[in-house]
């Protein structure tokens, strides 16, 4: 059995600054990886020759986000340009004054999150909602896009948590490519190493993957919560309080589609699109023009409760988009590399764990 100082489980962002702080120390450590690639939910991917960010593409809070520090030391380039969201959306199917009705009823949703999560008592955002609002389907959807869940499922405490400087910038190599790039040269890694059980039994650890045991003295556990919560990780002895606690941070879900268009240049550049603004499950599109041949879209859909039923919506918003516009698209099939598979597939064929999104806190009365 190896024997090790720190074992790292979980090559994705948090794995990879861990093991960036402890490359100066005089340990012996060994990052253990489920997948074939490190990076997790970060993976920058080239396609027709453009970096797309399939995972995280935002530097939230950017000037303080510890990434955009990391991004200057390394050399790679900032792209400040403020977000599609910052501005007024395209007004094709949304106009000028829906979208000031849109923002008055998000203002107002908003404050009332605000001021409710200084109450003792914890509830699901969507109690918030104003009966009948003509605007409930579309704060749903992007809550979707932010959260990865509607808002019945969104915790006002959690959410109240969010810390947001209101500064967005991107990388424009990649966010997942300075992650890859930021793990240390001289660190141990073990892809395709999925650990299954950590024995705390003995005064080492006995740490399992299909492939074998290591023995380490301590272990650094950068796992989504949801792989503990659902024990594919198991610990022995059990240890029920952090596997409560894991239990209470349920991930949402989210996805990207990149859609190819022709005629790009007719739009204007970091954009958004509304394929329909009075349903449930509807979706905006980010749209980056790439040097005026791809674009980069992002649709803001998405729910773990609802999935196939959320594809069809996709489907719908692209045909809606399409019959506005008589764009030929082609979906670029972001997160397997398969083949050309239409639109309503690509989701169903995602990777669930890459699309665990971030932590939505546990809106108790829901559960
Ligand atoms: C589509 C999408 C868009 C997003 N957009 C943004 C954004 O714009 N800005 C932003 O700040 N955040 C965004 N996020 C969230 C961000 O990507 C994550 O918060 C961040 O990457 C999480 O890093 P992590 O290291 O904590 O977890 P992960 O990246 O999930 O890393 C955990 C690692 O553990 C591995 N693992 C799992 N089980 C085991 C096991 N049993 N043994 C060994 N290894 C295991 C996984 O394979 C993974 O590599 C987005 C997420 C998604 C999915």
């Amino acid at each position: 059995m190896h024997e090790i100082d720190v074992v790292i489980i979980g090559g994705g962002a948090a794995g990879v600054a861990a093991a960036s702080r402890l490359a100066a120390a005089a340990l012996s450590v060994l990052v253990l990886e489920a997948r074939d690639r490190s990076g997790g939910r970060a993976w920058t991917k080239h396609t027709g020759g453009f970096p797309l960010d399939l995972g995280c593409g935002w530097l939230h809070s950017a000037d303080e986000n510890e990434w955009s520090a990391i991004a200057k030391k390394l050399g790679f380039e900032i792209d400040p340009t403020p977000p599609p969201w910052a501005r007024p959306a395209c007004q094709i199917g949304f106009s000028a004054e829906d979208q000031e009705d849109f923002g008055t009823a998000w203002n107002r949703f908003y404050a009332r999150l605000e001021e409710a999560a200084a109450q003792a008592v914890d509830r699901p955002a969507a109690e918030f909602l104003v009966p009948n609002c003509r605007w409930n389907g579309l704060l749903n959807a992007i809550s979707s896009y932010i959260n990865g869940v509607e808002l019945d499922q969104l915790s006002v405490s959690d959410h109240s948590l969010y810390h947001d400087t209101g500064v967005n910038w991107r990388i424009i190599r990649g966010y997942g490519a300075l992650i890859e790039a930021y793990f240390p040269s001289g660190i141990a890694v073990e892809l395709g190493s999925p650990v299954t059980l950590i024995d705390h039994s003995g005064k080492r650890l006995r740490i399992v993957t299909p492939l074998g045991q290591v023995s380490a003295k301590t272990a650094i556990i950068t796992v989504p919560p949801s792989i503990l919560a659902c024990e594919s990780l198991r610990f022995h002895p059990p240890l029920y309080e952090k596997l409560d606690a894991a239990d209470a941070l349920p991930l949402g879900l989210a996805n990207k589609v990149f859609l190819r268009v022709d005629d790009a240049a007719e739009l204007p550049q970091g954009t958004r699109l509304f394929g329909a603004i009075d349903r449930a499950g509807p979706a905006a599109i980010i749209y980056d023009r790439l040097e005026g041949r791809l674009s980069k879209d992002t649709l803001a859909e998405n729910s773990r409760a609802g999935w196939s039923r959320r594809v069809m919506d996709h489907s719908r918003v692209s045909q809606s988009i399409r019959s506005r516009r008589c764009w030929d698209m082609t979906c670029e099939n972001n997160y397997t590399q398969s083949q050309n598979l239409p639109g309503e597939e690509i989701l169903l064929r995602a990777d669930r764990t890459l699309c665990e999104s971030r932590s939505v806190g546990c809106a108790c009365s829901t559960r």
